[in-house]
């Protein structure tokens, strides 16, 4: 099974109401592999909600209780952002997962980089806090940006 930001997919899970549709792997939808998760909501965080950034580190450093994810006026949601990437581990157990497709550039799911915490669109190199926990557990992690679709029909196990 692979877990899959559930943005992605088309779910309006995104902190604006909306969704990150995308149509490659939108089409292995019906595959049954995919588990569709969103750990900003599993943390507990209502959709809509503010966006927020990592602040002076990235998702490891979260994880570690080094710094904070907080939107630009200050509100703090670290706890629910732990409190997620804990719950997609307990998803990573129970179903056997083997590979996580995840929304680039997230402070939850960004696979490669992040927000660098300016608020200003800047980015860095680095993972959100889901994804870093993921990657503790060595799941291997692909983002939207970088999945091809011969590697995604190995995922899913289709050989056509
Ligand atoms: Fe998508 Fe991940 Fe953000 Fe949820 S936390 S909306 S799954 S990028």
């Amino acid at each position: 099974m692979i877990i899959v930001s559930a943005c992605l997919l088309g779910l309006n899970a995104k902190y604006d109401g909306t969704s990150n549709a995308h149509a490659l792997i939108q089409k292995y939808s019906s595959s049954g592999k995919y588990i569709p998760v969103c750990p900003e909501q599993l943390g507990g965080l209502p959709t809509p909600r503010v966006p927020v950034e990592i602040i002076d580190g990235m998702g490891q450093d979260v994880l570690e209780g080094q710094c904070a994810v907080q939107g630009e006026q200050g509100d703090v949601v670290t706890p629910q952002f732990i409190r997620g990437a804990k719950e997609i581990v307990k998803i990573v157990e129970m179903f056997g997962v083997s590979a996580a497709i995840l929304k680039e550039r997230s402070p939850s799911c960004g696979a490669n980089y992040i927000y660098d915490g300016s608020f200003s669109h800047r980015m860095m190199p680095g993972q959100g806090v889901t994804a870093a926990i993921l990657k503790e557990h060595n799941i291997p992690i692909y983002s939207e940006e970088e999945l091809t679709e011969e590697q995604l029909k190995e995922l899913v196990g289709d050989d056509g």
